[in-house]
């Protein structure tokens, strides 16, 4: 879609500038005439003195009185402060936006508006896939790795700041098993596990590479790792990238509750509930339409999955599971939930998308549950091939915020995820552009530092809130074995002592 031109949140009436003008104008006649005056430097009377270095043919000099000179100079000072003090109380709209910040207020230039917010409140990514590039790049080899410069793909550091980024879920994302490998009750063993702990390993060895030139004493990383929404404050505030981990499917827990518990102490801090394929625990929407169901939605492994995350306070992912998933986790979830990278499909119809009467269940209202749907950048996921636009990512944006508030609306990227990315939209440098878009078409400072990661941290917050209260209550982890496996007894009773 096009952008919509709309009035800048800015614009005042032409009556507000018409006042300031007469005022101005009053003051500057005021502050003019007292030089404009020819006998306001005269001692009235006296004749005026001439200078001996003139010759007697010059014409005779009048001499100013120094008290009425200084008398004039405060005078007009006073004009000038007085205007300019009516301008900075009164129409501090009509300022030039360099002077702008000066009284509190955004440029009006949307660019150096969207800055100006993201330099307070930067971004934080619910999803970029810089882990498996550097899988792929260089076979998880992070001394071969240099982030400082110009790297492959869409993610470095130069460009992380000129993006504004202040923090993302490093993806640890390995692809489905291959269903002919795997089996179809998903009990064959694959290396997707293994796989996993290794994208671990090279995300936190590249969280870790960075020294912070800027802060040698205590000596810091560019990248701070973050464990928690408190963790991402530390980090942001002092000016670090925030570094979180996320799973992407769980066709990488190799079908055991045991394995999130360790990712989860390895540092991940959501579960993707599905990838493009079905798992023991829930089904995907695939790519393509028609995915045929395997579960209908969740699993009851899955229902005992979501149960296990909340209690651990790993947030529940829903970006890439069958609407039927969506719909039973929303349910069935205690702690708000997360699409870590998706869009609307009521702007473009494809399955990867969030319809309209799932964005329906988000909220803080009666049978809703809290959430953050984040904007995924994949033009495929955005608009029909060749009109991804950041215009395009923008409408995704409000049509999410339609339906499902300001306040359940974050960003995505799926950067280094995708082949290609919208035009405006290349890199992590460019997020600013989109946040110059909807400050365009009016979006305020609080709802676009709520778009930049204030959504994501306030459901954080919840997840983490559910977690210590099931903790507190003495919630037993759950010991649930896939009912499919045949190397374990079945679940035992638990012993009370
Ligand atoms: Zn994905």
């Amino acid at each position: 879609m096009s952008p919509s031109p709309s009035p800048s949140p800015e614009r005042q009436s032409r009556s507000s500038r018409d006042a300031l003008n007469q005022a101005i104008l009053g003051l500057g006649k005021s502050y003019l005439s007292s030089f404009s005056d020819p006998d306001a430097d005269l001692d009235n009377g006296t004749p005026a003195e001439s200078t001996p270095l003139l010759p007697q043919s010059a014409a005779p000099q009048k001499t100013a009185d120094p008290n009425k000179t200084r008398a004039a100079v405060w005078a007009g000072l006073t004009s000038v402060f007085a205007a300019a003090l009516i301008v900075l109380l009164c129409f501090p709209h009509l300022l030039p936006d360099a002077l702008a910040p000066l009284v509190g207020r955004l440029p009006r230039d949307p660019t150096r508006a969207a800055l100006a917010i993201l330099s307070k409140a930067p971004v934080i990514d619910g999803h970029i896939d810089l882990p498996i590039r550097l899988r792929i790049a260089v076979a998880n080899n992070v001394s071969a790795v240099d982030l400082e410069h110009p790297f492959v793909g869409h993610v470095d550091i130069p460009r992380l700041r000129k993006g504004k980024v202040g923090g993302f879920f490093w993806s640890v994302y390995v692809p489905c098993a291959d269903p002919a490998e795997e089996g179809e009750d998903f009990l064959t063993s694959t290396w997707r596990v293994r796989d996993t702990l290794e994208q671990i390993d090279v995300a936190r060895l590249t969280i870790d590479k960075y020294p912070d030139a800027s802060s040698c004493n205590p000596p810091s990383s560019v990248f701070q790792p973050a464990l928690s929404s408190e963790d991402i404050k530390a980090a942001t505030s002092k000016g670090k990238i925030a570094s979180l981990l996320g799973v992407e499917g769980s066709h990488q827990l190799g079908n055991s509750l045991a394995v999130l518990r360790q990712y989860h102490a390895l540092g991940v801090r959501y579960v993707t509930l599905t990838h493009t394929c079905h798992n023991a625990f829930a089904d995907s929407c695939g790519m393509a339409p028609g995915m045929e169901p395997l579960h209908g939605g969740l699993s009851p492994f899955g229902r005992r999955l979501i149960g296990e995350m909340n209690r651990l306070g790993v947030l529940v992912d829903l970006s890439h599971t069958s609407d039927d998933t969506a719909r039973q986790a929303l349910g069935h979830s205690r702690a708000p939930v997360i699409w870590s990278h998706s869009s609307a499909r009521a702007v473009h119809d494809v399955p990867r998308n969030v319809p309209d009467d799932i964005l329906a269940l988000v909220g803080t209202g009666e049978g809703q549950t809290d959430a953050v749907v984040m904007v995924n950048f994949a033009p495929a996921f955005v608009a029909p091939p060749g009109n991804a636009t950041v215009y395009a990512v923008a409408d995704h944006v409000e049509h999410i915020a339609k339906v499902a508030g300001k306040k359940h609306v974050g960003i995505g990227s799926d950067f280094d995820g995708i082949e290609s990315t919208p035009v405006g939209l290349e890199d992590v440098s460019k997020y600013p552009a989109l946040f110059a878009e909807l400050y365009t078409r009016g979006w305020t400072q609080h709802e676009l530092e709520g778009l930049a990661g204030a959504n994501l941290l306030r459901v954080f917050e919840g997840a983490e809130r559910i977690a210590r209260v099931l903790q507190a209550a003495g919630t037993l982890p759950a010991f649930d074995v896939y009912p499919k496996r045949t190397d374990l007894p079945p679940k035992l009773p638990a012993v009370s002592h």
